[in-house]
């Protein structure tokens, strides 16, 4: 893809055109997401020093797992041709803690940079799981790992000078330090945010002012996307510290996937997984083609992991194995069809040799 210039930020229209690409749906995502990135690089161009400071336009992305919050962001990142680093909030702690102290993820940016100071301060760090270290309700004992990570994110969040080592991942080697300013670094925090929806409706229950019946209970019961309602309040009583929250300004949420949005993912977007198949058999001259209900069936299987799109790629490296491994064996195979019976394993490929087609099984 071709990287934008962050000098002349493009405007969000086309950012999200450039995300259309590879995402699938997530409409609103895409259209928060550019809008707060060319905001930012705006910001990071001009340096604003005037006095209307622009508030630094980190983000936080709540929705379900595989749905395409980290694909999101590697996308952005890499059309900007920005650094981007990737941590797993459980595996932050304090520092003198075991684990990953908060202030690698600036190192790991660093690496990312290939040591290049500059290019760090200009890159994005996302930060996964950011559920998971949210304060916990109901503990008598005093909360070491969630909230006080949530409290050593806020000067990274907001803008600090970070020592960092320089091509090691501890600071304890005798590696050379230098100096990180994170002002300008592009924090985007993801969750899962389980259980959330439960709040959100309770909240919306009770504010409805007669919601004292049992069956007012039920009334956002059916709510589709009840989700995207959520509110600062809510994210608080989830166990968010509120001043982790006025640090990340820009909150958006993004929908499960539904059986459509697979059948999509798996040949739309510009690298989708049926292409790449379909050019790495090219390459033996064979044509790769699959029944639209054979995409359905992968879809099906998908949706019953509940891991999101995260399924599609096993689901399909499973019965494209024996494909892959015989197909090379007999150059007279022109071409190989995936039914659905094949992707439920209840038949075979309809295989095709060049000029005549013959049914028959690969790997049978
Ligand atoms: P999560 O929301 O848990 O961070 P990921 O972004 O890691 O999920 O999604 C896993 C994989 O599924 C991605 O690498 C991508 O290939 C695919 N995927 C998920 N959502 C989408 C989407 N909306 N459009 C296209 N591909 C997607």
């Amino acid at each position: 893809m071709e990287p934008l210039n962050l000098k002349d930020v493009p405007a969000p229209h086309k950012i999200k055109a450039q995300l259309d690409e590879y995402v699938i749906g997530q409409e609103h995502a895409k259209k928060v997401m550019s809008v707060a990135v060319y905001n930012h690089y705006k910001r990071v161009a001009t340096g604003t020093q005037d006095s209307i400071e622009i508030e630094k336009s980190n983000m936080l992305m709540i929705g379900p797992t595989g749905c395409g919050k980290t694909y999101l962001v590697k996308t952005l990142a890499k059309l900007l041709d920005v650094p981007l680093a990737i941590a797993d909030a459980t595996s932050l702690t304090e520092a003198g803690y075991i684990g990953d102290d908060i202030e690698s993820v600036v190192t790991k940016l660093l690496a990312a940079a290939d040591n290049d100071v500059e290019r760090a301060e200009r890159g994005i760090i996302f930060i996964d799981e950011i559920d998971k270290i949210a304060k916990k309700q109901e503990t008598r004992s005093r909360d070491v790992s969630g909230e006080s990570v949530q409290q050593g994110m806020l000067k990274l969040l907001e803008g600090s000078e970070v020592e960092v080592p320089v091509g090691a991942n501890s600071k304890n080697a005798m590696v050379p330090l230098t100096t990180v300013n994170t002002r300008n670094i592009l924090f985007i925090c993801g969750g899962a945010f389980p259980d959330l929806e439960d709040i959100i409706r309770e909240r919306l229950t009770k504010n409805s002012g007669i919601g004292f019946g049992a069956s007012l209970k039920d009334a956002y019961k059916d709510e589709p996307d009840l989700l995207s309602k959520v509110t600062t309040e809510d994210l608080r009583k989830f166990g968010m510290i509120p001043e982790f929250l006025g640090r990340l300004p820009v909150v958006f949420t993004l929908q499960g996937l539904d059986k459509e949005s697979m059948v999509k993912i798996l040949k739309e977007p510009k690298n989708a997984i049926l292409k790449q198949y379909q050019k790495l058999l090219e390459l033996d001259e064979v044509e790769l083609v699959f029944d639209d209900d054979a995409l359905e069936a992968i879809a099906e299987k998908a949706m019953e992991r509940d891991i999101g799109a995260r399924a599609l790629r096993s689901i399909i490296e499973d019965f494209m194995l024996d494909i892959m491994y015989e197909i090379p064996k007999d150059d007279n195979i022109g071409r190989v069809r995936i039914t659905r019976a094949y992707v439920e394993g209840k038949g075979g490929p309809v295989i095709e040799i060049r000029g005549q087609q013959r049914i028959g099984t690969a790997g049978a």
